[in-house]
């Protein structure tokens, strides 16, 4: 994956907290795990489970429709980052219409520009699920990602992740 610079990685972040905020008011009264379900329906969009005939697909976008695809074959905290995902291209890549999220992005040759904006999409749903200000409030009491992760609802490396990105892990 391609490394953002750091005024990317504020610019999304904002985006992200900005969204959190029009839907939830005051980060500090959000309830955790975020509500993926008031955030979609603040946007307007719709949230269909299925299968995909490919089974490396996670989710999906249909901007078009408004419509986001996710695989329901997957777990409550693979779920809700594929769709933090989508909505991250909803948010702030309006020039993509459609949009696959493959399980193993890596092993899927992406062109330069979309392997960007892939990047960005995974790191605005790090920013929607894990707001900055939670983890740090969280973290400073319980220091356990096992913990943390179930309380924010997403995987054990996602939460490692962002802890090592905001310097609260080594
Ligand atoms: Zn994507």
């Amino acid at each position: 994956m391609p490394i953002l610079a750091p005024e990317e990685i504020k610019a999304i972040d904002s985006n992200a907290t900005e969204l959190l905020e029009s839907v939830f008011g005051d980060i500090d009264n959000l309830k955790l795990p975020v509500n993926l379900n008031s955030v979609l329906d603040s946007c307007g969009l719709n949230l269909k489970e299925g299968g995909f005939k490919d089974e490396n697909i996670a989710a999906a976008l249909d901007r078009d429709s408004k419509t986001i695809f996710v695989s329901s074959s997957d777990g409550i905290k693979k779920k809700s980052f594929s769709i933090a995902h989508e909505l991250g291209h909803y948010k702030m890549h309006q020039d993509v219409k459609t949009d696959v999220f493959f399980r193993n992005q890596a092993t899927h040759l992406l062109d330069p520009e979309e392997n960007h904006r892939e990047t960005e999409a995974n790191w605005f749903a790090a920013s929607l699920l894990m707001p900055e200000k939670l983890v740090r409030e969280l973290w400073d009491v319980l220091k356990d990602v096992d913990k943390m992760s179930n309380i924010f609802a997403v995987s054990h490396a996602a939460m490692r992740f962002r802890l090592k990105h905001l310097n609260l892990l080594k």
